[in-house]
């Protein structure tokens, strides 16, 4: 039997998975994430064992998407030792030369699978945004992942403080960017306490909410999508997503008219697997066009 195959690569671990023409995944491995080398080693482990007729990467970023520029296909400017500059997509064609690749960030193939399979089914628009352990957002328009000369960082957004907050901030590139002041870290760095041991009631949610808040209004003003999806480790706390609505509204003020609040921003519909769905997606597309 051909197979599509997936891998939605983090920073922390990679998920593989392969699944049959209608995405029903038949198989799945979890590969700790340490240097490239190694990693791919057990990717291609796992994978030689089927036959696979496409397969699609959602990588941690950033990755170079331009097909004309060298840079295609790498891993570039991560903190994570050994990645940068490492060339991904080239390593893998190299090992299966002959199948078609789709080749996104991970947080494109989960607004892809969120899309298709999950929160925005029969929309033709959606921005996905991760909250764990950095923020990461992946947009698709026109039924498409978006890319320009890159893919959206829209984790790395400037927001303007809150008035309470003088915490520096957790980003090693920009400090208090979007990352650097609401990703999960810098609840702990805050307060001390990790997010899923923080109380309700921890004034922390309010700086939280409104940072999310605030970028979720500059992603509506920009990308004006259908529908806003949260997913991440943060956002497992329902009194936060409330929260996060009442920011959106306050802070909008009435600017652009958009769906309700509780219908326009959403948790994910396919908790942990947009992103693995839409890299089996992607593949099936990447077929389907070669
Ligand atoms: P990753 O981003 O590495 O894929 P997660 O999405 O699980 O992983 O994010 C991990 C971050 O989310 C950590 O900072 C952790 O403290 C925080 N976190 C995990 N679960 C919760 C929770 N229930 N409430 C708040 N924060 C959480
Ligand atoms: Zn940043």
């Amino acid at each position: 039997m051909a197979y599509y195959g997936g891998i939605e690569a983090g920073g922390t671990k990679f998920v593989c998975a392969i699944s049959d023409e209608n995405f029903n995944i038949l198989e799945k491995t979890s590969i700790p994430t340490t240097t490239p080398e190694e990693t791919l080693d057990q990717v291609f482990a796992f994978f030689d064992q089927f036959e696979i007729v496409a397969m699609g990467i959602g990588s941690f970023g950033p990755i170079g998407i331009d097909p004309a520029k060298d840079s295609y296909g790498y891993v570039l400017a991560t903190p994570k030792k050994g990645w940068a500059q490492y060339d991904f997509l080239g390593n893998m064609k190299e090992h299966y030369p002959t199948i078609p690749f789709a080749w996104t960030t991970d947080v494109n193939a989960a607004a892809y699978g969120e899309l298709k399979k999950g929160a925005a089914q029969g929309k033709k628009s959606c921005l996905y945004l991760t909250v764990g352990t950095g923020i990461g957002g992946g947009v698709v328009i026109d039924g498409k992942v978006f890319s320009g000369i890159s893919h959206p960082e829209t984790g790395h957004i400037h927001v303007k403080r809150h008035p309470d907050d003088d915490y520096e901030g957790t980003c090693p590139f920009h400090k208090d960017c979007l990352e650097g002041l609401a990703a999960g870290p810098s609840l702990e760095a805050r307060t001390g306490i990790k997010g899923q041991d923080l109380p309700e009631d921890h004034p922390v949610w309010d700086i939280q909410a409104y940072y999310i808040g605030q970028a979720l209004m500059t992603y509506a003003l920009t990308f004006a999508p259908e529908m806003m999806i949260l997913g991440g480790g943060v956002m497992n706390q329902d009194h936060l997503l409330l929260k996060i609505r009442q920011q959106f509204v306050a802070q909008m003020n009435g600017y652009m008219e958009t769906p309700s609040a509780s219908e326009y921003i959403v948790r994910w519909a396919l908790p942990n697997e947009s992103g693995i769905i839409g890299c089996l997606l992607l593949a099936a597309d990447a077929l389907a066009e070669a």
